[in-house]
């Protein structure tokens, strides 16, 4: 798919995925339309051919290509766009963020759904807006530290970076920045041992961009399973920490304002309800490591266990307890006494008996 027409396409499987309870079909049809500014009808196409019909989506993004006109190329309107943005064509659009050109390059797009007329050019540059911004949003990763989301374009989140020219760090002085930094990093050496994988469904890829849209461009028409919230709810109960980052009592607010306080205090860039559950939970351990790591200055014991843990991956890639001795430089009999002291018969028994501890814990 081309930046030209992807930005289209993403909103197209974006609103056509999004069901909508026991609507009737012209109820769905107007939804879909609304949501896609009314581009198949501005091509001059049916809508509810397209809500079905999965070739109808590359015969739209042919008739978007023919717009361009036949004597141009598709990498000249590229080029032309470029240029229409370096000469301030797009005077409100912010090209800061992926998710600032998105809501204002769908902002444009909603502006011209009323138009009567057939698309223009015009309207081919800002779905073209939308197709870059939505290639940033798949480019999206976490921090390097946490279970937040990296501010796009840096390595780590709103809470760990150094960056002093961000709105979030408005409220922290240069040496609180720098404090949470280092914790930041040292609890990121502990825990990324253990919690590197990330399930896909939390991943932002050409699979969950939609469901990531449709919350990011229509958040307050989407529906929340109660016990989704209850258990979120519930996830915040158990935690100080998280009830003191959020400052208010949730249990009481419209279902929106309760996913918004969330991503307002913990993650900006999370916008997807079904996540938090994941993200919370995460977010828990991650502060029993927090906790572990102020409360621990004791070097000797984490010494030990970080040695551990390294030893435990090696003895998961098949090395034998001489071979994990020679080349961590350690002597065998610290191995041994590492399994008479936790009574294991394996390093990584030792490793995953003290990750289910904590878990339970919190
Ligand atoms: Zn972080």
């Amino acid at each position: 798919m081309d930046v030209c027409t992807s930005g289209y396409a993403y909103l197209h499987a974006a609103s056509s995925e999004l069901a909508i309870g026991n609507l009737g079909i012209k109820r769905k049809e107007s939804e879909f339309n609304e949501r896609v500014c009314n581009i198949p009808l501005r091509l001059g196409l049916p809508t509810g051919y397209f809500l079905k019909n999965e070739d109808a989506l590359t015969g739209l993004t042919d008739r978007l290509k023919r717009i361009v006109g036949p004597r141009t190329t598709l990498e000249k309107q590229m080029r032309l766009l470029k240029n229409a943005i370096e000469e301030g064509g797009f005077p409100n659009v912010q090209f800061t963020t992926p998710h600032s050109l998105l809501k204002d390059g769908y902002s444009l797009l909603k502006d011209r759904a009323s138009y009567q007329g057939l698309i223009e050019l015009y309207d081919f540059w800002v779905l073209m807006l939308i197709g870059l911004a939505c290639e940033g949003l798949l480019e999206m990763s976490l921090c390097k530290f946490c279970p937040r989301w990296a501010i796009p374009g840096n390595k780590l989140c709103t809470q760990h970076t150094v960056k002093c020219d961000l709105p979030s760090s408005l409220k922290t002085t240069v040496s609180e920045r720098s404090k949470n930094y280092r914790l930041g990093r040292l609890v990121a050496s502990r825990y990324n041992y253990f919690f590197t994988e990330i399930p896909a469904e939390v991943k932002v890829s050409a699979t969950t961009l939609s469901y990531y849209l449709q919350c990011f461009l229509w958040n307050h028409s989407l529906s929340v399973r109660k016990s989704l919230r209850e258990h979120i709810q519930h996830q915040i109960d158990e935690s100080d920490r998280i009830k003191e980052w959020l400052g208010v009592n949730l249990a009481d607010l419209p279902v929106n304002d309760f996913f918004q306080t969330l991503k307002d205090n913990i993650d900006p860039y999370e916008f997807r309800p079904s996540v938090w559950k994941w993200k919370l939970k995460r977010i828990r351990l991650w502060l029993r490591f927090e906790e572990q790591a102020l409360s621990q200055p004791k070097k000797k014991a984490t010494k030990s266990w970080i040695l551990i843990v390294k030893a435990s991956g090696l003895e998961r890639k098949g090395f034998s307890k001489a071979e994990i001795a020679k080349f961590m430089k350690i002597s065998p009999s610290t191995i041994s006494n590492w399994l008479v002291r936790y009574n294991e018969n394996s390093i990584s028994d030792i490793v995953e008996t003290q990750v289910r501890k904590m878990s339970n814990k919190y």
